[in-house]
């Protein structure tokens, strides 16, 4: 369900050269970046809005990490993957973007010229620019019960961690 009106904020953000494997295309555009320590910049899954979050200025994280790191099914894992999955799933737990989908770290932008989603990022370039991200918030996380938390948390850890399997 598509929240209220969603809040943006005006940051610069690092921009990336991007390729359309469909019509050929380059362009820049920002790029994903969830390397910045604590800073998100990520795209809904639906029509690709921008997103961004500043994991150390939101509480809602805090909880979530504790969270993933007490369930004993994180407990096998390196801590690299731990931290992998457990980013991926507190931006997915993030209240929906306006076009009713998760924000999702991995999702690059389509193709401005032909619509295209066969995108791929060939490097970042040194060209900042201000753009206006909606910020990622957690009212509906907020507003659910422990178990709740806990059940979501598991929920989306195990999602990534089968997709990642299936990857390599
Ligand atoms: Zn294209």
């Amino acid at each position: 369900m598509p929240s209220d009106t969603p809040e943006r904020v005006e940051v610069e953000l690092q921009q990336a050269e991007f390729h359309c494997k469909a019509c050929s295309h380059r362009f820049e555009l920002p790029t994903n970046c969830d390397f910045h320590y604590g800073e998100h910049v990520v795209r809904s899954e639906k029509l690709g809005e921008l997103g961004r979050l500043h994991a150390l200025d939101e509480p809602a994280i805090d909880e979530i990490i504790e969270i993933a790191n007490a369930l004993p099914s994180m407990a096998r894992l390196s801590a690299h993957t731990r931290n992998n999955l457990i980013g991926e799933t507190y931006i997915a737990v993030a209240d929906v973007a306006p076009d009713g989908s998760r924000f999702a770290s991995g999702r690059k932008p389509d193709c401005p010229k032909c619509g295209s989603r066969y995108v791929s990022e060939l490097r970042g370039t040194y060209n900042f620019q201000t753009f206006n991200p909606i910020r990622l918030r957690y009212h509906s996380w907020n507003g659910m019960v422990s178990a709740e938390k806990v059940a979501l948390v598991d929920y989306w850890l195990e999602h990534f961690r089968d997709g990642r399997s299936g990857t390599r």
